[in-house]
């Protein structure tokens, strides 16, 4: 998020650099580098805006998954109460071949 927020204001800054070009160059009447920075000056802050709603939703994307991944952890363990060694050392990866969970896990 820090990354995409600094791209943003940057892009940002670039877009203030080229209206003020745009500027110039339209003060000097070479206005086809004035049409094309004040294009460039209105496209950076909107692709900044892009930029920094993708980045918020990427973000909440990843704590809703890792929410449910939690959740499901806790269910499995709950479900597992009674399960065996194999699965409580392995982090709940991994049962024994004996146990009564085993043929769910695989
Ligand atoms: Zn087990």
């Amino acid at each position: 998020m820090a990354a995409a927020r600094a791209l943003a204001v940057g892009l940002v800054l670039t877009g203030f650099g080229n209206l003020a070009l745009a500027a110039l160059y339209a003060h000097a009447h070479v206005w086809p580098l004035a049409l094309w920075l004040a294009t460039g000056a209105w496209i950076c802050p909107v692709a900044a805006g892009y930029l920094h709603r993708a980045a918020a939703r990427r973000r909440a994307d990843a704590v809703d998954a890792e929410q449910r991944a939690r959740r499901l952890a806790i269910e499995d363990a709950l479900v597992m109460d009674d399960c065996c060694e194999t699965w409580w050392t392995s982090a709940g990866g991994q049962h024994e071949p004996t146990c009564p969970n085993h043929a769910r896990s695989n």
